[in-house]
């Protein structure tokens, strides 16, 4: 589909005065070409943009609005936070009365810090790790993605795989050298690294839920390995749940797979579509951190007022409507419904879901586990389809390694239209060719 004449007068604007015209350089729509839409409003499921055309939207903001655009009682909440002040640089009650409900979902955690981004809160998760610890190697997972963390945007070097690569320029190459980097899926390689450096190894971080990559659903035993080395050699687990927290449920990945980490971190649900990230962990790590210990973290608008009541207004409304149950079960309907339209795919494209995450993978019969077995042809694939369902008014992410989200806002007739739209995509999506739009 082609933006129409407002979003490119709009982007012409954007790229003058901002590099590539976004902020996040996904939005650009360089894996999926043509330019972007540009954004006038969003309201429920629906994103309108300036040439006032809506888009049934299953990007979420990329995994923080769980109950949709401008929930009422999200809005009334900035809204009466904002009147009391937007930021006090002091304790203020929104941020405690959130940490207490964060101690009370997630599993074994006593103790939350409150950042402003998921980037921030693996950063200082990272840096606390390696100060309770005294050790300096951190190992990551390939096809996991953690933030733009110096430490972590690092990718299996070619060779022997576990030493990292920047795969940033401006990422030092001694700061890649301190990360290892493995494969998802592999027992033998935890193994194998776990023996060879396992007592230098700060921290183990992965998303137990890989969903940056695609979905990439781990085998629970997997995950129990991984656990399980991190014990053997007095190693930190860390589970990146800055998409999980909150949306598989309360108790994030960790509780659903019943795997406790020694530090978790959370991003987009916990605050409600405000710039809000968090990092938990037992009291006797955690309070290694400054004022108390030794490890240094702070932030000017950390634990603000504004974001803090617009996340604990999207928790209130998760629990009172039982919406961790009604996602689920919303879910599973996407699951039947898109399942019908991939069986009639003129090539192979299997669905990945858990709750209310969703990934359709092109040129693959079965979901995939790993970052390596995503083949680069489903590119190709996924800009036709992509450009065919923006055409119908629907909005899926601009990439093929992004997963889409549901959120309470999303009917079944929302998801019925979805599958309609997909069959008709998938018979545009022919994987060879890319579609005029795109020249
Ligand atoms: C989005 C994301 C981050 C980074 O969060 P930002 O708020 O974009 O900095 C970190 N980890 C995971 C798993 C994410 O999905």
């Amino acid at each position: 589909m082609t933006a129409g004449t407002q979003s490119r007068a709009w982007f012409e604007r954007a790229r003058a005065a901002l590099p590539g015209g976004v902020d996040s350089p996904v939005r650009a729509f360089r894996a999926v070409g043509g330019t972007p839409i540009v954004i006038q409003g969003a309201n429920g499921q629906t994103i309108v943009d300036v040439d006032d055309r809506p888009y049934l939207d299953f990007v979420g903001s990329w995994g923080p609005l769980i109950l949709g655009h401008a929930h009422p009682k999200v809005v009334a909440a900035i809204e009466a936070a904002a009147r009391g002040g937007t930021s006090y640089g002091a304790p203020c009650r929104a941020e405690i009365e959130l940490a207490e409900q964060v101690v009370e979902s997630y599993p074994g955690i006593e103790q939350v810090r409150f950042v402003s981004s998921g980037t921030e809160a693996v950063m200082s998760a990272v840096r606390l790790a390696r100060g309770a610890t005294g050790r300096d190697l951190i190992v990551k997972f390939s096809g996991c993605y953690h933030g733009h963390v110096d430490h972590l945007l690092v990718a299996a070097g070619s060779g022997l795989v576990t030493f990292g690569k920047p795969s940033s320029a401006g990422v030092p190459a001694d700061f890649a050298g301190l990360t290892r980097v493995l494969p998802l899926d592999d027992e033998a390689a935890l193994d194998a690294l776990f023996a060879a450096e396992g007592d230098r190894i700060a921290a183990a971080i992965i998303e137990p839920v890989p969903a940056n990559n695609g979905l990439l659903m781990q085998r629970p035993a997997f995950l129990k390995a991984l656990r399980a080395h991190c014990d053997a050699f007095s190693a930190l687990l860390i589970f990146d749940e800055v998409i999980t927290g909150f949306r598989l449920g309360p108790g994030g990945a960790a509780a659903h797979y019943g795997l406790v980490p020694d530090l978790a971190t959370f991003g987009k649900v916990i605050g409600g579509g405000m710039p809000v990230g968090a990092f938990a962990g037992r009291r006797e790590l955690m309070r290694e951190l400054a004022p108390e210990g030794s490890v240094y973290q702070a932030g000017t608008l950390s634990g603000n007022p504004v974001a803090m009541a617009a996340g604990l207004a999207t928790l209130d409304v998760l629990r009172e409507s039982d919406g961790w149950q009604a996602l689920d079960e919303r879910g599973r309907y996407l699951e039947q419904v898109i399942g019908e339209a991939l069986r009639e795919s003129p090539f192979p494209a299997s669905l990945a879901r858990i709750g209310s995450i969703f990934w359709i993978a092109l040129l693959a019969s079965a979901p995939p586990r790993t970052a390596e077995a995503v083949g680069p042809a489903s590119g190709k694939a996924y800009a036709n389809l992509f450009h065919s369902l923006l055409g119908q008014g629907i909005a899926l992410a601009p990439s093929a390694y992004e997963v889409g989200f549901l959120s309470l806002a999303h009917s079944r007739a929302d998801i019925d239209r979805l599958g309609e739209a997909l069959r008709v995509a998938l018979a545009d999506a022919n994987p060879g060719e890319p579609t005029d739009d795109q020249a």
